[in-house]
């Protein structure tokens, strides 16, 4: 059980966060929600959260484009006892075509944050002698696509910093991994259909199962539970000598 526990789960009113979010309240975690939308519908979540598993859930606010921001969430929450930095951004073009904000925008969201959310979370964990830093990246961690230069730099670089994470933290009761999803049908990739269908003038189910499960084995996408129970099991005593590494959860993905 994870209670007296606080985990924030950044980028987390939608999606895997979400999800990720959900399974450590089940787990008994206190739990800070986070984007950067300040709006009645992020409280009620939180509201929601809190009755449904019965532990207390918060709705931060913070951008997790700007540094001052992603260290005053970490501040505002108190105590951060599991760290899931989870927020990100897509953007799909070809290196030549690609806008410059949307490359600085997905290093700054999907990459920078998780630097500063740690470097403002690691004190707190070691304050507590307790800590869990939980990254989520991607297959486009480990493997890449084209058209996707910004996404496939920023979670390469996420798997790297996550390694550096766990290095620094070795020999002290922390432990920082990399959680790498295949396709999740969220919102995110949800956006991606209509542009894929249109690009490969295909319709939606043979884009489904052609193109964006091209490379997953099993022809199914991961579920945000799914993601969620691996968050839980890093955060177990099982998990304590799991660090620095990656867990795959893709389909066969990356078996390819
Ligand atoms: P999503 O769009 O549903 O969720 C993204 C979350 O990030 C939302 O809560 C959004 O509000 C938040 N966010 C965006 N910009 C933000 C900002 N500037 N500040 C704070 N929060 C911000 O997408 P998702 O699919 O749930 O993606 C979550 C993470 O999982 C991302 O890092 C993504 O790269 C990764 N991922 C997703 C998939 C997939 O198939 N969906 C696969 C691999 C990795």
């Amino acid at each position: 059980t994870l209670k007296g526990k606080t985990a924030v789960v950044t980028g987390s009113n939608s999606g895997i966060g979400l999800g990720v979010a959900r399974s450590l309240a089940e787990a008994g975690a206190s739990v800070v929600l986070n984007s950067f939308t300040d709006n009645a519908e992020d409280h009620d979540l939180a509201r929601e959260m809190a009755k449904e598993f019965g532990t207390e859930v918060r709705y931060i606010k913070a951008d997790m484009s700007k540094a001052d921001e992603c260290r005053a969430l970490i501040e505002q929450a108190g105590a951060c006892d599991i760290l899931v930095n989870n927020a990100g951004i897509q953007h799909v073009a070809p290196i030549d075509e690609f806008p410059t904000e949307k490359w600085d925008a997905i290093i700054a969201i999907n990459l920078n944050s998780a630097f500063h959310t740690t470097a403002a979370a690691l004190p707190l964990m070691r304050k507590a002698g307790w800590g869990r830093v939980v990254n989520i990246a991607s297959a486009h961690g480990l493997t890449a696509s084209p058209y996707k230069s910004a996404y496939v730099a920023a979670k390469h670089g996420i798997v790297g910093f996550t390694k550096v994470t766990a290095l620094e933290t070795a020999q002290e009761p922390i432990t920082a991994n990399a959680i790498c999803p295949g396709y999740v049908l969220t919102p995110l990739v949800e956006a991606q259909i209509p542009d894929t269908m249109e690009k490969y003038d295909m319709g939606r189910e043979e884009v489904i199962k052609t193109i964006m499960l091209e490379r997953q084995p099993s022809k199914e996408f991961a579920t945000v539970e799914q993601l969620g129970g691996t968050a839980v099991f890093l955060c177990s005593d099982s998990a304590a000598q799991i660090t620095g590494t990656t867990i795959s959860v893709d389909g066969g993905w990356t078996a390819l």
